[in-house]
């Protein structure tokens, strides 16, 4: 566990620049003197108190609303003081060099949730989804953040967990005690519920994977000869009312990132512009990264000009790739482009999933494209009931998955007790690491440094 210290800790709250309103926020064990500094007073208790917000020479920094919750009941679990003044950079920074020089030290980002964190208020999952909140880049990703940060994610995770805890007395009882008339390990109850858990772990991991998708999205490789119609696809998919396009920090010279969202689902384009061979050291770094970039991806949607190229074997349309990656099993698809000059009829082509005919330009077959990559990622626009997840959360559901599953079959086939006790203890850890019952000092430092300031 990280260590809690008993600093007092101040931030703004509110984004940085000029606004209506802007918040600072002060969080610590005893802050007397950071009212009778500021205010010239002790307030009362969450109720909205006007108040002038003074300086050391008792002048008028601002005046506004201050908010006392006194501990515990509050978003850390310490006191906290919230002073609502003007939204100005210099009125609201004057104010926090105030409760510095009265003795509380800046924050890190993050810190008031952690604080939040190790003061019980809320678990990990319910920490992660504040900040997932506060980042969603769209309206269902924003919902399903919510119903994390209210818990759904965390109570089906602690219901999970209790009948781990069940079935291990279950099974460690008959391991101490196999003197006793009823043969535990072949009772079919005990199959029974090992079953069901084994089928509830799949259903939440499922519910988690669809809400990693809402937040994170799938990573999508748009490859091509230039003038095959990238930029233009580019354009296609992005081009109706709810597509966000960004550019992506992080972007060089020769990978361009965007991200985009299409009927709700997040898609990060990798534009890797002009894959070419080069002797250019500069150029071969680039392609280099760029090929980086395709063995990363989710998916990689593979252009052509079907006016000039009527092959559509990948093999024969892009060697290079085979030559790289022989035994790939990445999913690639084959965009027969600018269809409304070849004539070629729009949507699948030939028999599978993985050959498209579209236009770029007139957005023929792109309907069809989208379902398809929807479909591919198993990404479902109904988000009712979805909460959000990480990574970090699906890899410890499904390795708690995989140990029932091994467990289970171990016990069907040999009654390997032991063995299956070992690997619903090892399931139980991997289960707890989610709401962060078990989890390192250097996990939680990685998770809270990602939030943003005052937060
Ligand atoms: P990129 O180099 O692969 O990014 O290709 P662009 O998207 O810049 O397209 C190259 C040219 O092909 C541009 O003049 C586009 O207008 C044109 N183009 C792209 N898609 C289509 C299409 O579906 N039909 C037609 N007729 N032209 C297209």
């Amino acid at each position: 566990m990280i260590k809690n210290d008993n600093d007092t800790i101040v931030a703004t709250a509110t984004a940085k620049g000029r606004g209506g309103v802007g918040i600072v926020r002060v969080s610590g064990i005893d802050l007397s003197p950071y009212m009778n500094g500021l205010l010239g007073k002790i307030v009362t208790p969450r109720v909205a108190n006007f108040s002038k917000f003074l300086d050391s020479q008792g002048s008028t920094i601002d005046e506004g609303i201050v908010l006392y919750f006194p501990a515990p009941s509050s978003f850390t679990g310490e006191s906290v003081i919230e002073f609502h003044g003007h939204g100005g950079v210099i009125v609201l920074d004057s104010i926090v060099a105030r409760c510095i020089d009265l003795g509380a030290r800046v924050a890190r980002p993050g810190e008031f949730t952690e604080r939040a964190f190790l003061n019980d208020k809320i678990d990990l999952t319910q920490a992660e989804a504040i900040a997932d909140l506060i980042d969603a880049s769209t309206v269902e990703a924003a919902r399903s953040a919510a119903r994390s940060m209210q818990g759904d994610f965390s109570i089906v995770v602690n219901q999970l967990l209790d009948e781990m805890i069940y079935i291990r007395m279950y099974v460690e009882a008959a391991i101490d005690f196999p003197e006793e008339e009823v043969d535990f390990l072949n009772d079919e109850v005990l199959i029974g519920r090992l079953n069901s858990l084994e089928q509830r772990l799949k259903d939440v991991l499922k519910t988690a994977k669809q809400g990693s998708l809402l937040k994170d999205g799938i990573t999508l490789v748009l490859a091509g000869k230039p003038n095959a119609g990238k930029s233009s696809l580019l354009n296609a998919l992005a081009g109706n009312e709810t597509a966000i396009v960004t550019p992506i920090a992080g972007t060089t010279r020769d990978v361009l990132r965007d991200k985009i969202i299409v009927n709700g689902l997040p898609i990060n384009i990798v534009d890797t512009a002009g894959l070419r061979e080069s002797d250019d050291p500069i150029e071969k770094e680039g392609m280099a990264r760029a090929w980086k970039e395709i063995e990363l991806a989710d998916r990689i949607l593979f252009l052509v000009d079907s006016t000039v190229d009527k092959e559509c074997e990948l093999q024969k349309v892009w060697p290079e790739f085979h030559k790289r990656f022989p035994e790939s099993n990445q999913e690639i698809t084959l965009l027969l482009n600018k269809i409304d000059v070849s004539g070629l009829k729009a949507g699948p082509f030939g028999s599978g999933d993985n050959t498209f005919a579209i236009s770029a330009k007139n957005g023929d077959g792109v309907d069809k494209l989208v379902e398809n990559l929807h479909k591919g990622a198993g990404f479902s626009s109904l988000s009712e009931g979805i909460f959000s997840a990480r990574r970090r959360h699906l890899a410890a559901l499904q390795a708690a998955l995989n140990l029932v599953t091994i467990g289970l079959n171990q016990l069907k086939d040999s009654g390997a007790g032991e063995l299956l006790a070992e690997d619903l203890r090892q399931a139980q850890v991997q289960l707890s690491e989610v709401t962060g019952q078990f989890t390192s000092d250097d996990l939680l430092g990685q998770i809270f440094s990602s939030f943003c300031i005052g937060k």
